[in-house]
């Protein structure tokens, strides 16, 4: 999708510090890290948000969460715990309006989320 942030880091043409990548999603840190370990995972495919996703994405949508359980364990917040955020439309604080999972672990996270 032309002018989507996250599209444009998916295609290479705006630099990320890249975790993982596969043909369907990739994982790249925040650049404003709001904990000790805050990734973002994407998929390449331009989805809005959560409001879009469609049955043909299950597979893509699974895999996602595979992905997440993967770099947990990679990143070392799998025995300690860590937290999945998708910020969904205006009130969820979606500020890029790419479908994105934020991956926040290394402290303590506090709830309710402000
Ligand atoms: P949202 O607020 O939509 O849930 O999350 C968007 C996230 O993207 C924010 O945490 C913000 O710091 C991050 N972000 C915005 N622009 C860039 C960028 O150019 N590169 C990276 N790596 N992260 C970005
Ligand atoms: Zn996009």
């Amino acid at each position: 999708m032309e002018n989507c942030l996250f599209c444009k880091i998916a295609e290479g043409t705006i630099p990320s510090k890249k975790v993982y990548e596969d043909e369907q999603v990739l994982a790249f840190y925040d650049i404003n890290e709001q904990a000790p370990v805050h990734v973002l995972l994407i998929p390449k495919k331009h989805i809005e948000s959560v409001m879009e996703v469609e049955r043909e994405d299950d597979a893509l949508i699974c895999h996602l969460v595979h992905v997440a359980q993967k770099l947990a364990l990679q990143l070392g917040l799998s025995e300690n715990g860590f937290r999945l955020v998708l910020n969904t439309g205006a009130y969820g604080g979606q500020t890029v309006m790419h479908m994105h999972i934020h991956i926040l672990g290394g402290r303590y996270m506090s709830w309710p989320p402000g």
